[in-house]
């Protein structure tokens, strides 16, 4: 057996400032060839999976190329053909394949491509022919369009946000995938759109529950996988949307039915899966009333993680206007005034321009006297198994408030975006970072209390402000009662 891998990683907020060029993968993930065995970036998690399990088998795997970049706004048009034609190449090349898998997100957008997931899953069908299955493996966060669905074999969706179930899902993928190599059996995959635009936090319920109910379903009744398509909100594009996605061995009728009744599911619980952001005043009002300990307050609309510059200073500047001691807030991407602390080095004291060049809808770049208290190079931060690059970092101390920069645009999703230059998030009363949810793994367990701010930015939390122009109509919250 000769399997085919290949791979283009980013999620598109069609509202970010940040275009996507060639540098944001290269300054992120792009691998030619054998791609690093130890998993020192998340990206080679699922592909690592493959390998193993190919060997186990003592069956051939072929890698194409592996291109990643942080989420920001549509990848530059030439990139992503030159992407596109380059892993194309490589399956021409490889052929004849017996199986193709692929890890994509499924929100990606190009200047003049809407779906670039249907694009190369198109073309890749019309190279491999109808016999040769193609799998992929998906971020929830993204647009499931017919033609991805069209034209594979089966799609498997992480089912966890945060996303911590990479390396399982890859392994449920690959199965599916060989057993359909081996004659075992023919998937089918049926979608149900639940005509709504939401996000689905898979720790809390009702979610927990929901993602366990998905599980235990699987397995039986001919059901092979199933998984839930949460949307990505923050993308204007014709297919955006929640929708519910069953791959039986070919029982059509099955997995529609229950597609169906999942997604029905999925309606009956909009509104509370998540957890609702509040007005900045509102939200340190909230934090000054919680138990002692640590109140984590996460700045939801400047993630990075969802296409935002992390660069916005709104809840900074009103720690500062309030006089909030006893506080942090990080990652700001800065790498201009994190080569300025650099230079100037720990102890001293200097007054520093922060923040506020990229963001577009807060208030500006923030000046204050400030102390350098730590200073980092080239740090990676533990996520989920993995470590993530987040470039140089530098600790400002100003008036009982630890500012974090770092140099590589990414979101605060673990301690060590503190910690590592010297600040304990569990030693201060307010911790803010950058994050919209994938922070609540590692800051949960140290947490009196969490709280969400809506300030303004990239990832507005309130999506009936987000300008939409082309996306499906009705739906949900924009429309009350999409579904009669
Ligand atoms: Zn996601």
């Amino acid at each position: 057996m000769k399997i085919f891998t290949a791979g283009v990683l980013t999620e598109t907020n069609t509202f970010s400032p940040i275009p996507t060029g060639l540098g944001a993968y290269e300054g992120e993930y792009l691998m030619r060839g054998d791609v690093n065995p130890d998993d020192r970036h998340g990206y080679e998690v699922p592909v690592n999976v493959w390998k193993r399990m190919a060997a186990e088998r003592g069956w051939t795997l072929v890698q194409g190329l592996h291109a990643a970049s942080q989420p920001s706004a549509a990848t530059v048009r030439r990139v992503w053909e030159s992407f596109r034609d380059e892993i194309l190449d490589g399956l021409a090349r490889a052929m004849p394949v017996d199986m193709v898998l692929l890890r994509l997100h499924g929100a990606m957008v190009a200047d003049g491509y809407d779906d670039c997931e249907g694009d190369l899953l198109e073309r890749a069908r019309a190279l491999v022919g109808p016999d040769v299955p193609i799998g992929a493996e998906l971020d929830p966060h993204g647009h499931l369009t017919a033609r991805m669905v069209e034209n594979a074999t089966a799609l498997v969706i992480y089912k966890e946000y945060p996303h911590t179930d990479f390396a399982e899902r890859a392994r449920e993928l690959f199965d599916i995938i060989a057993d359909t190599a081996l004659g075992k059996v023919r998937p089918h995959m049926a979608v149900h759109d639940c005509r709504m635009i939401e996000m689905f936090f898979t720790t809390l319920e009702p979610m927990r529950g929901f993602v366990a109910r998905m599980k235990s379903l699987e397995g039986h009744d001919r059901v092979l996988s199933i998984s839930a398509n949460h949307g990505f909100p923050w993308a204007d594009v014709p297919e955006l949307g929640t929708k519910m996605l069953v791959v039986t061995d070919d029982a059509p009728e099955v997995g529609a039915e229950l597609a169906a009744r999942l997604g029905r599911e999925l309606v009956a619980m909009r509104g509370k899966t998540r957890v609702a952001a509040l007005p900045i005043e509102e939200a340190l009002a909230a934090a000054a009333a919680a138990p002692p300990g640590p109140v984590v307050l996460a700045d939801v609309a400047d993630n990075a993680g969802g296409g935002a510059p992390s660069d916005s200073t709104s809840v900074l500047r009103a720690l500062v206007e309030r006089g909030v001691r006893d506080a942090t807030i990080g990652m700001i991407w800065d790498p201009g005034a994190v080569a300025l602390a650099h230079e100037a080095g720990v102890g001293a004291r200097l007054r520093m321009r922060i923040g506020g060049k990229v963001d577009p809808l807060g208030p500006g770049p923030i000046d204050l006297d400030v102390e350098v208290t730590g200073l980092a190079r080239d740090q990676r931060v533990a996520y989920a198994g993995v470590r993530i690059g987040v470039g140089d970092m530098a600790a400002l101390e100003c008036d009982g408030i630890a500012i974090v920069l770092n140099s590589r645009r990414t979101q605060t999703r673990s301690l060590d975006c503190f910690t590592a230059v010297g600040i304990d998030p569990r030693a201060r009363r307010l911790v803010v970072v950058k994050s919209f949810n994938h922070f609540r793994a590692a800051f949960d367990p140290i947490a009196a209390a969490t709280l969400y701010v809506a300030a303004p930015g990239t990832l507005d939390p309130d999506f009936t402000r987000i300008p939409y122009r082309r996306i499906p109509r009705p739906i949900w919250p924009l429309d009350p009662d999409p579904w009669s």
